[in-house]
């Protein structure tokens, strides 16, 4: 969950779903025929959905110095563009996922997992040149936005064809998942992506950067989506892990058509900049940042907004910008934040405010073993196929604040009544203390010594899963980079 996401949420009407012509006409040989249309609609399209785009991502990384290098590269790729004369915004996102996309009209973003992924500047240039591409080429996605702004009761009235067999809490709980991460991009079509790639090139070598760049980062990103999926326990294509390719469809084919088209333009300029990207990322966070809480096994925990709790066995967290999800086998827990207003009861908060989700019935009063006031209710969810069940539970905290879970099922019995109530029981504030104590993972860069070996930097990494195979992907180890005493190589450290 983040902070700047949670405190926008309120503000922040449901989003229509947003449709766009997409109007390329470009021609074969990569040549752009801009005829069709007009820029100034994308321009505020752009406009219009940027601040929308930052809230659903978790915002901008608070780095102004990264963000300034990141621009810097934007900027120079899109002065050799056929839109040199149309202003870009190239954002930064602090997202842990590697990502990168763009808004018609200009707007470019990369996510700081990207970043952590790439080896050098040219990698990062030729994947914003690609997202370039698509906004010169006038692409323009059609997105599917509305998610998770309207919190938990928009998500469900959005989730479409959520199959209501036994199985409804699973099934919604993926889905849930997948457009909280995936954002709910539209995917471009094949040729776009290879009309993409190909600008992207062009702008790389017009900037003079190595153009070899683009098909290996293309590579990198294909190796980490097997390592993620493999750290996630999943075969690669069943998680919608790879969030990069769901917005932009991988082949493999595409790797090889990037390095051809990069032979036929003769890399004459190679400029890779690693050392200094090296420098930009040192400290980058990796993984979940402060803003956004931490997943620790069956536990979620928030340093920022100061609370904790844990799920019960059988259930799989996963942290999204406004919503918190532990996926069971048969059921779902969602848990949120909303906004009491004083002199508002709990439980009529409960049945009332809350419950544009369904009616809910019984709401008590109860007092957690945490000592906290809660509600507790059940009624029906409404999905777009049907309904399904739930019990929730809000608990009062600070400030008008109401902590939030909802146990969503095919049929809700005694036992989704326990695995929530367990849920609410584990809910704590956390001192100052305790807060400070919950660091993120940082990139960090070492100098490799004679006799440093994979296996000995792997182990000074602070991971528990799959420590060498992690080093590997992000030091590239496994696309030419070899070992040598001298150079730099990322450590995941925490602090
Ligand atoms: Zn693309």
């Amino acid at each position: 969950m983040n902070i700047i996401a949670l405190r926008r949420a309120a503000l922040a009407a449901c989003l229509a779903a947003v449709s766009l012509s997409a109007c390329s006409t470009s021609k074969s040989d990569g040549s752009l025929s801009l005829a069709s249309g007009n820029i100034d609609d994308d321009i505020r399209l752009g406009q219009e959905e940027h601040p929308k785009i930052l809230q659903q991502y978790g915002g901008a990384y608070d780095d102004p110095k990264l963000a300034a290098y990141i621009d810097r590269i934007g900027q120079r790729l899109k002065a050799v563009s056929e839109y040199a004369d149309i202003p870009f915004t190239f954002t930064l996102l602090d997202s842990e996922v590697v990502n990168a996309f763009a808004l018609p009209g200009g707007y470019v973003y990369v996510s700081r997992g990207l970043l952590a992924l790439a080896e050098d500047e040219a990698e990062v240039a030729g994947v914003i040149g690609h997202e370039i591409g698509h906004v010169t080429s006038r692409h323009g996605a059609e997105r599917q936005t509305a998610t998770m702004l309207g919190g938990v009761l928009g998500v469900l009235g959005t989730i479409g064809g959520a199959v209501l067999a036994g199985d409804a809490g699973a099934q919604l709980g993926q889905q849930l998942g997948q457009v909280a991460i995936g954002g709910g991009l539209a995917q471009y079509s094949q040729s776009q992506e290879f009309q993409a790639d190909k600008l992207g090139v062009r702008y790389l070598a017009r900037a003079g950067y190595d153009t070899e760049a683009m098909g290996d980062f293309l590579q990198a990103l294909q190796t980490n989506a097997e390592l993620q999926a493999r750290l996630n326990g999943q075969t690669l294509g069943s998680g919608g892990f790879d969030h990069f390719f769901s917005s932009h469809p991988y082949t493999p084919d595409r790797v090889t058509r990037a390095r051809e088209r990069s032979d036929e333009r003769g890399a004459s300029n190679s400029e890779r900049d690693r050392g200094r990207f090296l420098q930009e990322i040192d400290g980058l966070v990796y993984g979940e940042s402060p803003a956004q809480g931490y997943v620790m096994g069956q536990e979620f925990a928030h340093p920022q907004m100061r609370f904790r709790f844990a799920v019960p066995d059988g259930f799989t967290l996963r942290n999204a910008p406004t919503a918190v999800y532990g996926k069971g086998e048969n059921r779902t827990i969602i848990f949120d934040m909303g906004k009491l207003e004083s002199g508002t009861s709990l439980t009529r908060y409960s049945a009332k405010d809350w419950a544009d989700m369904g009616k809910l019935d019984d709401v008590e009063s109860v007092r957690l073993e945490s000592g906290l006031d809660a509600a507790i209710g059940r009624g029906k969810v409404k999905l777009n196929s049907g309904t399904a069940e739930a019990g929730f539970v809000a608990i009062k905290g600070r400030d008008g604040t109401v902590y939030r879970f909802v146990l969503v099922t095919g049929s809700f019995g005694s036992d989704d009544r326990r695995a929530l109530l367990s849920t609410a029981n584990s809910f704590r504030q956390l001192s100052a203390s305790e807060a400070a104590r919950l660091k993120p993972l940082r990139i960090q860069i070492v100098e490799v010594r004679p006799g440093d070996s994979i296996d000995s930097l792997a182990a000074r990494m602070e991971i528990e899963d799959l420590p060498r195979e992690q080093f590997i992907t992000i030091n590239g180890l496994d696309r030419g980079h070899e070992l040598r005493a001298g150079d730099k190589v990322k450590l995941l450290i925490r602090k």
